[in-house]
């Protein structure tokens, strides 16, 4: 039998709203593995709830980070040092562009909104690994979280969709440096799953029945399946995969029209 024990393994998972979030259902599976666990969130508005999730996790950390505040990451990272010395695995599971940047034309996207989506999309992946760095032990792991509109055209999705493919390269870019410790880095593509950030989307509800119906497993993905990919991917199991986006099923192998008889 074949068991995933992280017992002595600490992990930092950033991004965390409510129990509908991503990244609370891998911090969830880490925690079933064993796993210490810290949480950073965005502001004071979380706190209360990230509070009332963790309570059941006695050796919780808790931060508030935002991660365009550069001192932020720094201060947590520090702490971080201080308590445990070294951090086995990161989940990066954070996301933000204005609404109107996602309800127009993407060729209307304001130079503003385009740099706010990119830089806490994309860019905040770069510089929380770039502190993490000194803290990663030799077999560490970091996940973060994508979506297939990346890669192709999803209407409204936007510049979303930009930063999307800018965070998958950056995974590949990173994954080349932190090899160098035989750390891993890979992008989890996850099909429509009902949290705050994705009920958002504009036309999200119809894409998320569309999706149930056309994919290969007749499948919503749920919370769980990104919660046991991000289990996978952090853990020793996956040890030669680095630099890699792996899809939850999601349908988008499936044309979306049915060609039916001729
Ligand atoms: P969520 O709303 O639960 O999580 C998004 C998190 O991003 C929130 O906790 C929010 O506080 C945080 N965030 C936004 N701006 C921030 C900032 N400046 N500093 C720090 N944190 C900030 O929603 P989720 O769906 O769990 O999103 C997590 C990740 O999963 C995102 O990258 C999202 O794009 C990705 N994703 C979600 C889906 C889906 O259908 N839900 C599909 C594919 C990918």
């Amino acid at each position: 039998m074949v068991n995933i024990d992280l017992t002595g393994k600490r992990a930092l998972i950033m991004g965390v709203t409510n129990r509908r979030s991503l990244g609370w259902s891998i911090a969830a599976k880490l925690h079933a593995a064993g796993a210490e666990l810290a949480f950073s969130y965005q502001g004071d508005r979380l706190k209360g709830e990230v509070e009332k999730l963790t309570k059941d996790i006695p050796s919780a950390r808790l931060y508030q980070v935002d991660v365009t505040q550069q001192d932020q990451l720094k201060a947590l990272f520090a702490d971080l040092a201080e308590a445990w010395g070294t951090i086995d695995y990161l989940v990066h599971a954070i996301a933000f562009a204005p609404r109107e940047a996602m309800d127009g034309r993407y060729i209307e996207t304001t130079r503003d909104d385009w740099v706010t989506a990119l830089e806490i999309s994309a860019y905040s992946l770069v510089a929380v690994a770039g502190e993490a760095e000194p803290l990663l032990a030799e077999d560490g792991a970091m996940v973060t979280l994508t979506y297939y509109a990346a890669e192709k055209v999803v209407p409204k999705y936007n510049v979303m969709g930009v930063a999307k493919s800018a965070l998958e390269a950056s995974v590949r870019y990173l994954a080349y440096d932190l090899g160098e410790k035989g750390v891993r880095i890979n992008a989890i593509s996850a099909g429509p799953v009902k949290t705050v950030a994705a009920r958002s989307i504009p036309g999200f509800m119809k894409m998320y029945k569309r999706v149930a119906a056309v994919s290969p497993l007749k499948h919503q993905v749920d919370q769980t399946d990104v919660g046991n990919l991000g289990l996978f991917l952090l853990s020793p199991m996956s040890g030669g995969i680095t630099g890699e986006t792996i899809y939850v099923d999601s349908g988008f192998n499936v044309m979306g029209m049915d060609l039916g008889d001729d």
